[in-house]
């Protein structure tokens, strides 16, 4: 049996790769509990995490029922080989019952959704029907006995689970709901997530920028982000790089959070006292991630004042860095404290558009554009400056350009994984 390593939060710094800084997170977060459950209107679910297994209390459909437009006939007298004459006793309409079974030799016209009428299992589509008055011929072998008739429960059966809990609520989760009756769903709570910048060069959107300073853009994109996957984010703004400072925005994020999450000041030159400080607060490790951009990452668990843990998620200042550090290293472990099963995200496969340098040990997250090649493949061109802090490419950029940490450099037209940035909805 291999032995623990030291704990991922303790003291001194660690070194990792991507996939060991992940587990660390998961492994960290697993078993936490999710936040409280309420009950909340359909229409306010949307992007929420599901709290219990929506459980079906119907059948669906709930009746059998017809597939088509057509003639519904029991399909027992159909013969290899062999037309069939059948006479129409009635038409069928959606929402409305029939007045009588149908027998043999007898066939009823039925729109799509109608319930099947008894002595009824088939339905022939209109089209496949030669019609003359109440005479209704059907060829040889154009139809089977059960064709185009949908079973009750086919889709769903009464006391199935129809949605999972940790389900983030897609439109079509809520059309499923609402088919089934309900109204309200049970949903977590969103994870309260505090948010800070830190750096004294770092200054408020609308304010006058002094020489030498830079207006803080990690806060609205980090801000978004979040509030993307589902989090409420309180906003704490700006810290300067004073550890009193530090210590008094740290307090506020613990009252009223259970994650904090803030960027910059956990790079070499600053990692000492944040360090300091923030084992004050609890448990931090603060890892060397191999990753490109996004190096200085800082990671915790922290005491909240009635004792309960809260998350600390300490990002790279830059501001591309920030993001990607978000994406790769922050938000399956927000989707998990949040009791929530993260949503499935597309990778596709693209060539290279261009060679691309990159030695082994570091995953590499280029920002690149998607373009359809002449082959008809997608190509992924880089953005021509991969600055950690050239958040513009990050911007003009349609996805991620992923190179794992083992890879070496790649050839123009050669295979790479990419992760789109947009998806359906
Ligand atoms: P740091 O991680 O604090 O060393 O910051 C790295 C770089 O990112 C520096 O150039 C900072 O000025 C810049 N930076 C840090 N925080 C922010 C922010 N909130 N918005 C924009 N740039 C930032
Ligand atoms: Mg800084």
């Amino acid at each position: 049996m291999s032995q623990p390593g030291p704990s991922p939060l303790a003291a001194g710094e660690r070194q990792f790769s991507v996939e060991q800084a992940r587990a660390a997170i998961a492994d960290a977060v697993t078993g936490v509990p999710a936040p409280p459950a309420q009950r909340l209107p359909l229409a306010q679910a949307l992007g929420r995490v599901l709290a219990e297994d929506l459980v079906s209390p119907l059948d669906v459909p709930a009746h059998d029922n017809s597939a088509m437009d057509g003639y519904a006939f029991d399909g027992a007298v159909l013969r290899d080989g062999e037309a069939l004459q059948l006479s129409c006793i009635g038409t069928l309409l959606a929402g409305r019952a029939a007045a009588r079974p149908v027998a043999e030799g007898e066939c009823m016209r039925i729109m799509t959704g109608a319930v099947m009428p008894a002595g009824a299992d088939t339905v022939v589509p209109l089209e496949l029907c030669q019609v003359d008055g109440s005479r209704v011929l059907i060829a040889a072998d154009t139809i089977r006995r059960g064709d185009n008739r949908r079973r009750r429960g086919e889709d769903l059966a009464a006391g199935s689970a129809a949605l999972l809990a940790g389900r983030v609520l897609r439109p079509a989760d809520l059309g499923l709901a609402a088919s089934l009756g309900a109204t309200g769903l049970a949903l977590r709570q969103p994870l309260r997530v505090a948010l800070f910048s830190t750096g004294d060069e770092i200054v408020a959107p609308g304010e006058p920028l002094p020489p030498g300073c830079i207006y803080d853009s990690n806060a609205a994109s980090l801000g978004a982000a979040l509030q993307r996957d589902g989090c409420a984010v309180l906003d704490l703004g700006r810290v300067r790089d004073d550890p009193e400072a530090l210590r008094r925005c740290l307090a506020q994020a613990l009252a009223c959070a259970e994650v904090v999450v803030t960027s910059g000041g956990v790079s070499a030159g600053d990692a000492d006292h944040t360090r300091a400080l923030l084992a004050e607060f609890g448990e931090v490790g603060f890892w060397k991630v191999a990753m490109r951009p996004g190096r200085p990452f800082a990671f915790g668990r922290l005491r909240r004042t009635d004792g309960s843990p809260a998350w600390l998620f300490a990002l790279p200042g830059n501001p591309v860095a920030a993001l990607v550090t978000y994406q790769v290293l922050a938000r399956d472990g927000l989707y998990a404290l949040a009791g929530a099963t993260p949503p499935v995200r597309p990778r596709l496969h693209a060539r290279a558009a261009v060679p691309i340098r990159k030695r082994p040990g570091r995953s590499e997250y280029q920002r690149a554009t998607l373009e359809r090649g002449d082959d008809g493949q997608w190509l992924a061109r880089p953005y021509a400056s991969q600055g950690a802090g050239v958040l513009r490419s990050m911007s003009q950029a349609d996805a991620l350009l992923v190179l794992p940490h083992e890879a070496g450099s790649v050839a123009a037209g050669d295979w790479v994984e990419v992760w789109p940035f947009t998806g359906l909805d």
